[in-house]
């Protein structure tokens, strides 16, 4: 039940110089002029006539020039004869801060200013719980993060910090409403999922009610409460009957024209006489996080620096620049260093994370040491263990900066500090005694350039130029990037899938292998067993792949084909008995090119080279990536991402598939070497032979 009405006191501003006259929320989009004053003053006057009915009412003067005045809650936050003025994030409302200073002043409160740089809209983002002693604070758009900190400092009260995420809720007080007697309406979705949950940890089940999207819409949460009677613009009948059980008089009364701005009755006024309620709030101390973090590199023209600010906030952390230094030419490197702010060590810690990941160096004074964790059973890694990038990593361990070999993405980094050396390893492959990376204190990362258009080196990936130009761009470059690697004897994977025999692309993968340009072949059961019974039945999956037709009886042929080389008990088997003559895997058997072909669940057969175990696949992949420089990923995108996951960065990989998503989804794997190629394998295969030889004078055998 709530207790009985007690005569409380609201300030409010009457509506005489109301409009909308800029736009600083997503309410009051296109709203501008289009309020009418005669029913804002109609709707303020009914508002007031209630609240008079029910507490005393004071007035502050309406002035010229500040049309939101008249949304008092935002002048300030009253707890008994102090106030903290408000400090408005825009510089629209900057200007009312004077105004309500004065009122306040002159009716004997004393006064707080907020520091400059600290955002802080009063009881617009600020709301004592009525039951026990503690302050909700709404957090993300307007008012900053580091406003809890301050104002739990000043009035010695206890924050609870609240992120908002929706926009249309940019203030705590249009999405929360404390009631007396500990009750709460609130919608959950204006809220991180942190704030949701501490929301449900600190107010009873039975206490808070989880309004609809319709009823957060009509402003049901910016809503007064007098002690017994709540007044709102409107609400759906399940809220109006939940008040109505917990002893509260719903009154409606119309804001639509306050809502254009976006607020309503809540907004419209101030509680002057908050006092603290006696009990003490169950221990939530929220222990600010703050750690400070730097890096150095071309931070504007990649526009890395943007990014790793918009991430901060994202993740609902704040942060302050400490030192800047912009490099002076194009080719300078900058430096940074922010001073990261978050409501928890545990949010600071997912932030640091994702901060290393891109590049940033967490500092702690003189330079942190890494922190080893004891891996305590095989294959199990400490929990907070450090999960590897596919950037260069160096590890800071008794005083010394190491880098990390074996780097590869989702490993962990097992150091030996006696000998100065970090491996990184997969989980599977820890051992008990290992000592591992833990947390993010002395990593530093080095994340290569961003892909930068204007020197033209990704330029077809440019809207300008039509997809069959942008195919053709992409083939001169990678034609001339693998003629560059094999000159200096550099290695190239390849990486493909049964569709590049099913599409005529097989003779052009025979030629570059007979010319030297592939190092080794990453892929599955299917694209053997489909290039071989090409090569002994002249079909694909029963497909003849000269006239495209279905062969008779063809059917069997791929699985003739297995059956053929099971015979030879493998594909080199096959080739020394002189029964395998052609096709793709005839060609690495006689060019002594290593193959590795990794099971799958829908495989036929297998072929007796198929590795069905696929940690030794994984093992067997990997020691052949070693040292690559280019790898051509060409439609699968099983294998492709396998290997990506395996690949650090630096390599060049070309992702061709017909499928936009799949070509980009591979490409964006984090290497920004990565190119997307979306068409026809065949075709890509068809462009990339036909530009070797056209460049390197040479005849389909290798031969000038
Ligand atoms: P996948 O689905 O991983 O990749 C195929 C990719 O090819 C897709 O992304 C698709 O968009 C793309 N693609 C389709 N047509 C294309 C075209 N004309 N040009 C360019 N891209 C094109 O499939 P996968 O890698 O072929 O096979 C997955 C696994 O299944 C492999 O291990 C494979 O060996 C096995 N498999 C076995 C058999 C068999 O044993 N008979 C048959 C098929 C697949």
């Amino acid at each position: 039940m709530a207790s009985k009405a007690q005569k409380n006191r609201f300030l409010m501003c009457p509506p005489e110089f109301f409009a909308v006259e800029y736009e600083i929320n997503p309410w009051m989009e296109g709203n501008r002029e289009r309020t009418v004053l005669s029913q804002a003053r109609d709707q303020w006057a009914a508002l007031h006539h209630h609240m008079t009915q029910r507490a005393e009412v004071e007035l502050v003067t309406p002035r010229q020039g500040v049309p939101d005045l008249v949304f008092t809650a935002n002048a300030g936050l009253v707890l008994g004869k102090e106030v903290i003025l408000s400090h408005f994030r825009h510089p629209e409302r900057q200007a009312e801060e004077p105004y309500f200073k004065e009122w306040f002043e002159s009716n004997g409160f004393k006064v707080t200013e907020m520091p400059s740089d600290i955002f802080f809209e009063g009881a617009g983002d600020a709301l004592f719980d009525r039951d026990v002693d503690r302050l909700w604070l709404g957090y993300g758009w307007r008012t900053s993060l580091e406003a809890c900190d301050f104002v739990g400092r000043t009035l010695n009260v206890e924050v609870v910090p609240l992120r908002l995420v929706d926009e249309r809720f940019y203030h705590l007080d249009t999405c929360f409403c404390p009631l007396t007697g500990g009750f709460l309406i609130y919608y959950p979705n204006a809220f991180d999922a942190r704030a949701q949950r501490l929301i449900e940890e600190l107010v009873p089940a039975e206490k808070r009610f989880a309004v609809s999207e319709r009823d957060a819409v009509h402003f049901a949460c910016n809503a007064i409460d007098t002690g017994s009677a709540i007044l709102m613009n409107n609400c759906t009948v399940e809220l109006e009957r939940c008040l109505t059980q917990w002893g509260f008089e719903v009154i409606r009364t119309s804001m639509s024209e306050f809502m254009m701005a976006g607020g309503a009755c809540k907004c419209l006024s101030l509680r002057l006489n908050e006092n603290r309620p006696e009990r003490r709030a169950q221990a939530h101390k929220p222990e600010m996080a703050r750690r400070t973090v730097s890096m150095e590199g071309h931070l504007l023209d990649n526009g890395l620096l943007a990014r790793v600010m918009d991430l901060i906030i994202h993740m609902g952390g704040n942060f302050e620049v400490l030192e800047f230094r912009a490099g002076q030419r194009r080719d300078d490197k900058s430096i940074v260093r922010l001073l990261v702010t978050a409501i928890s060590n545990d949010q600071l810690e997912t932030i640091l994370a994702r901060l290393v990941d891109i590049g940033m160096q967490v500092e702690e004074g003189s330079q942190q040491e890494a922190r080893l964790g004891v891996v305590d059973k095989d294959g199990v890694a400490p929990d907070d263990f450090y999960a590897t990038t596919i950037f260069p990593t160096d590890v800071f361990v008794r005083g010394r900066w190491i880098r990390c070999t074996g780097q590869r993405m989702d490993g962990m980094i097992v150091v030996d500090d006696q000998h100065f050396t970090a491996t990184i390893k997969l989980m599977r492959d820890l051992r008990r005694g290992e000592r591992v990376v833990v947390g993010h204190d002395g990593i530093r990362i080095h994340p290569k350039k961003e892909k930068n258009a204007e020197k033209g080196e990704f330029s077809f990936m440019s809207s300008a130029v039509s997809s069959e130009r942008r195919v053709e761009i992409a083939v001169e470059h990678v034609a001339w990037e693998m003629m560059q690697i094999r000159k200096r004897n550099g290695r190239i994977a390849l990486v493909t899938g049964p569709v590049a025999v099913h599409t005529g692309g097989i003779e052009y993968l025979c030629r570059l292998v007979r010319k030297g340009y592939i190092s080794t072949v990453l892929s599955g059961n299917a694209l053997a067993v489909h290039d071989i019974e090409r090569a002994l039945y002249g079909t694909s999956l029963g497909v003849d792949l000269k006239r495209g037709t279905v062969v008779h009886g063809g059917h069997r042929h791929h699985l003739s084909a297995i059956n053929t080389i099971r015979r030879h008990d493998g594909i080199r088997g096959a080739v020394e008995a002189g029964v395998l003559k052609s096709g793709l895997m005839y060609e690495l058997v006689k060019n002594n090119i290593p193959y590795v072909l990794a099971g799958s669940i829908r495989d036929d057969g297998p072929l007796p080279d198929t590795l069905m175990d696929l940690v030794e696949a994984q093992r067997q992949y990997a020691q052949q990536l070693q040292g690559v420089e280019m790898i051509l990923m060409l439609s699968t995108m099983l294998h492709s991402i396998g290997v990506g996951n395996m690949t650090p960065a630096g390599v060049k990989m070309i992702c061709v598939d017909i499928n936009t998503a799949v070509a980009t989804k591979l490409a964006d794997r984090g290497s920004v070497e990565s190119v997307p190629v979306v068409t026809d394998v065949g075709l890509f295969l068809n462009l990339l032979s036909s530009k070797i030889e056209e460049l390197s004078l040479e005849g389909p055998n290798g031969k000038a």
